[in-house]
């Protein structure tokens, strides 16, 4: 027997709805190309989707038909997810810092048909413009007198576009499991893979994301989402901020920039920000430097790469604010887990707290873990098994865009394969310890380059350092330590491996260290550790190991 409840479809413009009608007085600020402080209200924001969602229904694109998105964070890239997706078509959140080869397959791939792009990447687009031809019509973030010059097919400012379009709209009544948004991964091998995000696997995320084991989220906060726009719905934040009525902050361009940052955490009274690990370092360093102090800021959600235990007790000791870590992916919308303590252990000694502050955090409900050895067996939570790190839920990609499962990212019963190495303790707390392709396997045993790094990082005289596993006749591979010295540090080889004396398992120890200018990352900010096997593929350790 069905029960009595009704039928309404979790589509994207109900939280619009729902935040005009309780929100509309609520401020959004922006950082753009044209305006270094741009300010409205959400009741601005949703008249303006409004205006292009009709705008979009006027190019004669079909239902599912992709919009695609190269921006950064602000109001009208904001507008372009509710409107673009709203209106029954799929947005398209290009990362502007791939390859331009990879730009052009994923537009490709996707079949965009309509770019709306920040002026900024005008240059990068012309250059490419003839390898794009499914673009019909190029839309400028900007207004007509800041709108450059352009050879780019029926250009135009997004002002023009929408500027004399009606104010109302009535949104179509789409299917939950139409698509909304699409992200491509931006993966170290191989081609990048397209997930397909639609309504309901969006409205349950972001409903998911606002609790207060995750993100906490209220209409008292303020929230400065650094992670993009173009990376992963910018881990929800667009969706549930919405729901809640937050305030909201966006950096535009700025987002590398700890000056920005700062300036617009304490004038805009942020309490919540989140972004990757880099993101961080570059704000740490700017507040060192400038002898400031975060006043506002209560909380950081980092994710996307492991957090140096550093990172979280700057962040605790100089500023006074929480770090929570999170874990997830592209394929998973992408919250996957999240830090934060459960009853009773608050009470715990401060390092303790900030030990386990180092894990990925807890299984968010809607998200099933489970770590399982070569054959598919199940390990036990004892946060000691490590095995593939594996998930389920209706927030994680069922296939890959225009895959048909030829991607074999899932288990024969139904579970996607994250490609993670993980231990999961007795409270639920999972910590990565690698991806599969970086584990470094020493003699049959692996090490986990992640906490090595983590050491590491430490050291007040690192900025940033990766561990690579390089060949060795012996022991098949053994832990070569990459490190990027702070500014004006002065660090030799032995220095450093004596910082790991007895935090370390003695083999887990580096065979040896290279001081390099900078490491490779990721157009998503992660080190790129195929990139520095590459550089150190023939690279000879100086001595043989002793045996251990
Ligand atoms: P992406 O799809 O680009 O967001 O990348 C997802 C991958 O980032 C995951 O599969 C992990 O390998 C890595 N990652 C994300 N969060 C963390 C974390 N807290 N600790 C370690 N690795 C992480």
């Amino acid at each position: 027997m069905h029960g009595l409840m009704m039928d309404t479809p979790l589509v994207i413009s109900s939280i619009l709805r729902h935040a005009e009608r309780n929100y509309g007085g609520r401020e959004i600020v922006s950082v753009t190309a044209d305006n270094p402080r741009h300010r409205y209200r959400y009741s601005d924001l949703c008249r303006r989707t409004r205006q292009l969602a009709n705008a979009l229904d006027k190019c004669a694109l079909a239902r599912g038909d992709r919009v695609a998105t190269l921006a950064w964070n602000d109001y009208r890239h904001l507008e372009a997810y509710y409107a673009i997706g709203g209106a029954g078509y799929v947005c398209h959140t290009i990362n502007p810092r791939l390859f331009a080869e990879q730009i052009v397959f994923i537009i490709n791939h996707a079949a965009d048909r309509i770019l709306l792009t920040d002026p900024l990447f005008l240059p990068l687009l012309e250059k490419i413009a003839g390898k794009i031809g499914c673009i019909e019509r190029y839309v400028v973030l900007t207004d007509d007198s800041h709108m450059p010059a352009t050879t780019l097919k029926n250009a135009m400012s997004y002002e023009s576009f929408i500027g004399s379009e009606s104010e109302s709209y009535e949104w179509p009544a789409l299917d939950e499991k139409d698509a909304v948004a699409l992200c491509y991964t931006s993966g170290t091998t191989g081609d990048p893979k397209g997930v397909l995000y639609n309504h309901r696997s969006t409205v349950l995320h972001a409903y998911a994301g606002i609790a207060p084991d995750v993100l906490n989220l209220s209409n008292r906060d303020c929230v400065l989402p650094v992670v993009p726009l173009f990376h992963v719905n910018a881990w929800g934040i667009p969706y549930s901020a919405l729901m809640v009525g937050a305030k909201l902050v966006f950096p535009g361009p700025k987002m590398g920039d700890g000056e920005t940052l700062y300036a617009l955490m304490e004038g805009e009274d942020v309490t919540l920000s989140l972004g990757v690990p880099t993101v961080w370092m570059a704000l740490l360093q700017y507040t060192e430097k400038a002898g400031k102090r975060l006043n506002k800021l209560q909380r950081t959600v980092i994710g996307g790469a492991a957090v140096p235990e550093s990172m979280i007790r700057a962040f605790r000791d100089r500023h006074g604010v929480v770090v929570h870590q999170g874990w997830g992916m592209t394929e998973m919308s992408p919250l996957g887990t999240l830090n934060s303590l459960k009853a009773g252990m608050q009470e715990w000694p401060a390092d303790d707290i900030l030990r386990l502050q180092t894990k990925a955090g807890r299984g968010i409900y809607g998200v099933e873990l489970r770590i399982v050895d070569d054959e598919q067996n199940e390990l036990p939570w004892d946060g000691k098994a490590y095995g593939a790190l594996q998930v389920r839920g209706p927030w994680i990609c069922s296939d890959y865009f225009k895959l048909d499962g030829s991607a074999g990212a899932h288990t024969a019963d139904g579970w996607f394969d994250t490609g993670d190495v993980a231990t999961i303790d007795p409270d639920g707390f999972l910590a990565i310890t690698d991806r599969t392709k970086d584990v470094i396997k020493s003699g049959g045993e692996w090490i986990s380059s992640i906490q090595v790094e983590n050491i590491a990082m430490g050291h007040p005289g690192v900025r940033e350092a990766a561990v690579i596993g390089v060949p060795h006749a012996k022991w098949t591979e053994r832990p070569l330590l990459v490190v990027v010295a702070a500014e004006g540090a002065k660090l030799d080889r032995d220095q450093m491996l004596a910082w790991f004396d007895g935090k370390i398992a003695r083999w887990w120890l580096p065979d040896d260290v290279v001081f390099v200018d900078s490491i490779p990352h990721t157009a998503t900010g992660k080190v790129k550790k195929i990139d520095l096997r590459r550089q150190f593929a023939n690279y000879t350790l100086p001595t043989s190991p002793a045996d251990f």
